[in-house]
């Protein structure tokens, strides 16, 4: 049976640095071209936190060396850089792998603005720390003169914090979705996607925000019909008692079955917790829609049924 798969990548498919990625993204490639030469339509969404790191650091340098030259890089740009650099990547490793196969299909990057919510209570707790460490006159400054919200870290320094808001819309959720439909291997939503705000209607503004990219993928999967979300991460299956004694590695679960187990802490906030919690969503979007929680080299296996944690409702 064929499906149409959105795939999210995680960071261990993609490296922390040039060298890494550029090998990483080989694998990677391998593991997807698996998928479509099984009959299947894959849509890929991605991580950036590494590449948005670095992007972030060269960008504040360029800043901190010629200040009437540079001004700070907002967010969104470096969220743009990071959703070019990776797609060339990735692209060109699946693309090689496709034509290795002979599978004729081309590999398209598309860049992706989400659209959040002015309103999303995110906006009022920011979390998430992005961008290098300052001293404390240096946070003060972009307090100052930028509106930055500044975090100490636990002695190590000051950081800037930013809202994790969730998704509402993909901008361009029709090109993606004309691509797909001719047949395309499209890369979407990178990073969550460039955090966008809509202004009378059809004007963006960026937001000051980064959006989780396992709810950006899971928002894609759903708004392009999907039948299936993987989302690819280190670790083969979803744990209770993760690295304790008692550990359980869980296969199949309902929507409610994982919400109970999310309701009690089993899932780290920030890293396993929002994969479930998208893959509760997708599931409950529409009957027959299953979520599947696996390693990168597990995807098949999983997709069989064979590994992996699945959640859908019971039929
Ligand atoms: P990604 O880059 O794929 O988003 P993350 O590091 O954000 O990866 O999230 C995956 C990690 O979540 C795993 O490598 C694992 O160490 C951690 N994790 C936290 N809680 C659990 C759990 N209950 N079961 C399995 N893995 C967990
Ligand atoms: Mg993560």
């Amino acid at each position: 049976m064929s499906h149409r798969i959105v795939v999210a990548l995680g960071g261990n498919a993609l490296g922390k640095n040039l060298e890494e990625q550029y090998l990483a993204v080989r694998e990677t490639a391998e593991a997807i071209v698996d998928l479509i030469a099984a009959g299947n339509q894959v849509i890929l969404a991605h991580g950036n936190g590494p590449q948005v790191g670095m992007i972030q650091k060269a960008m504040a340098e360029l800043t901190r060396s010629d200040p009437e030259m540079y001004i700070p890089c907002p967010l969104s740009v470096c969220v743009a850089m990071s959703q070019g650099y990776i797609g060339y990547d990735l692209q060109n490793a699946l693309r090689e792998a496709l034509f290795t196969r002979r599978i004729p299909k081309p590999v398209s990057t598309v860049l992706t603005q989400v659209e959040v919510d002015p309103a999303d209570p995110a906006f009022l707790h920011p979390t998430k720390p992005i961008g290098a460490f300052m001293t404390k006159a240096e946070a003060e400054q972009l307090i100052v003169q930028r509106g930055y919200e500044v975090i100490e870290d636990a002695g190590r320094g000051y950081r800037r914090v930013v809202a994790s808001p969730m998704p509402r819309a993909i901008i361009e959720l029709e090109t993606v979705r004309t691509l797909m439909e001719a047949g395309q291997v499209v890369i979407a939503c990178g990073g969550g996607g460039i955090p966008v705000f809509r202004k009378d209607g059809y004007i963006l503004k960026d937001a000051a925000a980064v959006i989780d990219k396992d709810f950006a993928a899971e928002l894609l999967a759903e708004s392009l019909e999907a039948d299936l979300l993987i989302i690819l991460t280190a670790v083969e299956k979803v744990a209770i008692r993760y690295r304790q004694p008692g550990e359980t590695w869980l296969t199949e679960l309902t929507p409610e079955e994982a919400e109970a187990y999310a309701k009690a802490g089993e899932f780290a906030p920030g890293s396993m917790l929002p994969k479930v919690e998208a893959a509760i969503r997708f599931a409950r979007s529409a009957p027959g829609r299953t979520a599947l929680i696996t390693q990168l080299q597990k995807a098949s296996a999983g997709i069989h049924g064979e590994t992996g944690t699945r959640i859908a409702q019971r039929l």
